[in-house]
């Protein structure tokens, strides 16, 4: 049963071969047995899986129908769950219960949705290999020595080894992108202001956004309709009609231009990483598309630019994590400024820390048109330069990452080399731009993601691609040995 897709199970239980309760009987059998191997859950929540699953069962006995409807599913730690721990992969938050459930998570809920748990993550969502967390690393399960990709390792590692169909997760500078490609996964980072960040814990404000993890872009459709679409709690969101994302994936590509940019084919591109991605232009070339090549010429300034604004964004936003209002306090503090300092000191990791000090630098009087307004000058010119390209094309198509998940431990002594990682996934985040990455074969045993890129709201545009390359291809099947 742990093979299935969303889609699958979906026409299983409309067909009454199973119940949802069965189903996730089954699954939290799985995780109990396999997730010590890979660690991708911070908390579990059975009782509330097995009630939801038995009132999508009677839903269904009812008449009732819904793609989602007994669905079971994982939230990333960040998204706030009513009277659940949300940790937010941190020590900070280790005591937090949220109050209210996050509208992403009330959305999927009401669609019929079971949650079996909240999943791992790098702490307040800074990183890329999943190591930061307070609740110890995630494993790859296609390599247990090798990270999954962060910060949305928990919820990728659990989808890649079969625990659970899908999963959300959330992408700032390519945390839904890059933990997908580095598991053979599919996942979509949505435009900026497609889905709710409404009790989704911040990390940059301006740069967060909620998306699906699974294994097929079909199931991605499937579960980005049960998150997307406008909330008056969030005042970023928009107010768009949603599209039927599933009734879209069957376009033919006749006629498609796909932009493949030359800078992204430069030196610190793994060859074989290339090689993969030349293959899948190919792929894409025989079902019908065009393709031309095209320039991105800032994207040389995105990191730098991003690891300015994303920290200065993070200090703010972390300010409130004090020891009064929520989560961990010191034990015996001396006086007030004793038990901020405390507070914050033993609740943040070091990653989380350095990020603060550099935010709290960079936007500090004197530093700030030196540092803050100049990265968000890049920022615009990040923007115009896709603006540009999606005149001449209708999809950019590129590798995820530059190279394959790393050894665990590799680069931790490192920040910078993690943050290099990056390259490929944080200019859609730096213009608020939805993408998409999806597998695209192997190397050394660790998979490979391709990533395409759309203009604003055309999230379907990127399914329905990436659901025709996995109509001819075979990479999204693959299962990691052992799961
Ligand atoms: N790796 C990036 C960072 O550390 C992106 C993380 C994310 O998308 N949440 O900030």
């Amino acid at each position: 049963m742990h093979h299935m897709t969303l889609a699958e199970i979906a026409r299983g239980l409309a067909d009454k071969k199973f119940s949802s309760v069965e189903l996730t009987q089954t699954l939290l059998a799985r995780i109990a047995q396999l997730d010590p191997q890979i660690n991708s859950f911070i908390s579990l929540t059975q009782d509330l899986a097995l009630s939801q699953a038995q009132a999508a069962d009677t839903r269904r006995a009812n008449g009732e129908s819904g793609a989602l409807l007994g669905a079971p599913i994982a939230h990333k730690d960040l998204f706030c769950t009513q009277g659940i721990r949300t940790s937010c992969g941190s020590k900070m938050l280790d005591n937090f219960k949220a109050p209210y459930d996050a509208t992403v998570v009330a959305k999927l809920a009401a669609a019929g949705t079971v949650t079996l748990g909240k999943t791992n993550m790098d702490e307040f969502a800074m990183g890329s290999a999943n190591e930061s967390s307070w609740y110890g690393a995630v494993k790859n399960p296609w390599n247990l020595e090798h990270v999954p990709g962060g910060s949305s390792g928990g919820s990728a590692a659990a989808v890649a080894a079969r625990l659970l169909p899908a999963a959300t997760a959330t992408d700032t500078g390519g945390s839904i992108r890059q933990p997908a490609a580095f598991t053979n996964l599919t996942g979509l980072k949505p435009t900026y202001g497609r889905v709710s960040r409404w009790g989704m814990i911040a990390y940059a404000s301006s740069l967060d956004q909620g998306g699906p993890l699974a294994r097929t872009a079909e199931d991605c459709a499937i579960l980005l309709q049960g998150m997307a679409g406008f909330d008056p709690n969030d005042s970023t969101s928009i107010d768009e009609p949603v599209p039927d994302y599933s009734a879209g994936l069957n376009g033919s590509l006749q006629g498609l231009r796909i932009g493949v940019p030359k800078e992204y084919f430069s030196a610190g591109l793994d060859p074989r990483i290339a090689e993969l991605i030349h293959t899948s232009v190919k792929e894409l070339e025989k079902l019908g598309a065009v393709i031309k090549e095209i320039s991105l010429p800032n994207m040389q300034h995105a990191i730098p630019a991003y690891y300015v604004i994303a920290p200065a964004e993070a200090s703010s936003n972390l300010s409130r994590f004090d020891g009064v209002r929520f989560g961990y306090r010191c034990e015996n503090p001396a006086n007030l400024e004793d038990m901020y300092k405390r507070s914050r000191g033993e609740g943040f990791g070091s990653e989380v820390q350095r990020r603060i000090m550099v935010g709290a630098y960079a936007l500090s009087a004197g530093y700030y048109d030196a540092y803050y307004l100049k990265a968000q000058k890049i920022r615009r010119l990040v923007k115009n330069d896709f603006m540009a390209a999606f005149k001449e094309v209708d999809i950019i198509l590129g590798p995820t990452t530059p190279n394959p998940a790393w050894k665990l431990g590799a680069k931790s002594s490192d920040p910078v080399a993690e943050y290099l990682e990056d390259v490929y996934t944080i200019t859609a985040n730096l213009a608020g731009l939805p993408g998409l990455s999806m597998p695209a074969g192997f190397v050394d045993g660790l998979p490979v993601g391709v990533q395409l890129l759309a203009p604003y709201f055309q999230e379907g545009r990127l399914l329905n691609v990436a659901h025709q390359y996995q109509l001819n291809t075979d990479w999204h099947t693959r299962t990691p040995t052992g799961f």
